[in-house]
């Protein structure tokens, strides 16, 4: 028989714990699969790691890696794929926004033939205004400036081959965009919808400045773009500024006036000043990255591994 992975990071999720496994528990058994569940504790400081623990003792479909701190949502994701074990692995919120019921259409789709298969969000009635717009102008934003193309709606909800985990595996840069990055490993992709429900319990894990983060890294490790327009808008500046420059010349030299022209200088520095500082910014952002990466740490540590 074959064998399903389900990958599941947690942060601080004690009152959808137990409803998760329940839900995902009666998906599963209704199904001819081994099936194991991975949760990623990552960094918990609630009763998490403890309920985790019955949960593992009580079902010996259930594992836990326990993350030494909170490492965020895509490396405790990463920590679940390098270590499960199925012939396919299904990643998935813990708070039951991804609804475990459509887990069978994702199994039926990879017996079909597919490698990956990907779903989408299709009702946001239950996100906020705020997420809602924010994150369909980031996407399109990102997908004029990107070289892989990032599906507004998308989520971690997906089914992977074994072959792909395997693939995946190989990537190991540390800002990490999954959803980009899967869709760059090319293989055979399926795309199912689905409506995405409340949180079961609990707020949202993921602060503004998470998701501001978060939202770079999709930007940085996806385009250079950035890095290219501090460039062009640089030599624009440098064809207005020698275009002011002759206009300087005729004025002292062939009008003999004097120069009053206080308010262009202090325009244009300042100007100039600004477009400066975007571009070192901009480039300081991409060697910070760079600095993280080749530091070459681990992409987290496991404190414990709990199984029963
Ligand atoms: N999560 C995590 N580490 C974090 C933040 C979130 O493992 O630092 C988990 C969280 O427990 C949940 C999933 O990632 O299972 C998605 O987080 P959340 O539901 O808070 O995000 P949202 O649905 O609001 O985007
Ligand atoms: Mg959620």
């Amino acid at each position: 028989m074959k064998t399903i992975s389900i990958v599941v990071p947690m942060f601080n999720e004690e009152s959808n714990l137990r409803e998760f496994h329940k839900r995902v528990t009666t998906v599963m058994e209704s199904l001819n699969y081994n099936y194991e569940i991975c949760f990623v504790d990552d960094g918990s400081s609630d009763n998490s790691t403890t309920i985790l623990q019955e949960l593992s003792l009580e079902d010996s479909h259930v594992q836990g890696f326990i993350l030494s701190r909170n490492y965020g949502h895509q490396i405790a994701l990463t920590c679940g794929l390098d270590n499960v074990t199925g012939d396919a692995v299904i990643t998935m919120d813990g708070d039951l926004q991804h609804p475990p019921e459509i887990i069978p259409e994702l199994i039926s789709k990879w017996e079909a033939g597919f490698d990956i298969v990907k779903t989408i969000r299709t009702s946001t009635d239950n996100i906020s205004f705020f997420k809602k717009i924010t994150s369909s102008t980031y996407y399109k934003l990102l997908n004029m400036i990107s070289t892989v193309e990032i599906t507004p709606g998308g989520s971690d909800f997906r089914l992977m081959s074994r072959q792909v985990v395997d693939a995946f595996k190989l990537y190991r840069e540390r800002a990490r965009f999954i959803r980009g990055m899967v869709n760059t490993l090319g293989f055979k992709v399926a795309t199912v919808e689905f409506k995405a429900d409340e949180r079961f319990s609990g707020v949202s894990k993921f602060s503004l400045n998470k998701m501001l983060h978060f939202a770079l890294d999709g930007i940085t490790a996806f385009s250079n773009l950035p890095l290219r327009w501090a460039f062009y808008i640089g030599i624009l500046m440098g064809l207005f500024s020698f275009a002011g420059l002759i206009h300087v010349f005729y004025v002292k030299y062939v009008l003999d006036a004097a120069v009053e022209g206080w308010a262009t200088l202090t325009v244009s520095i300042l100007f100039l000043g600004g477009i400066q500082l975007v571009g070192i910014g901009v480039l300081g952002e991409y060697i910070g990255r760079i600095f993280e990466e080749v530091k070459h740490r681990p992409l987290y540590l496991v404190a414990r591994h709990i199984k029963k």
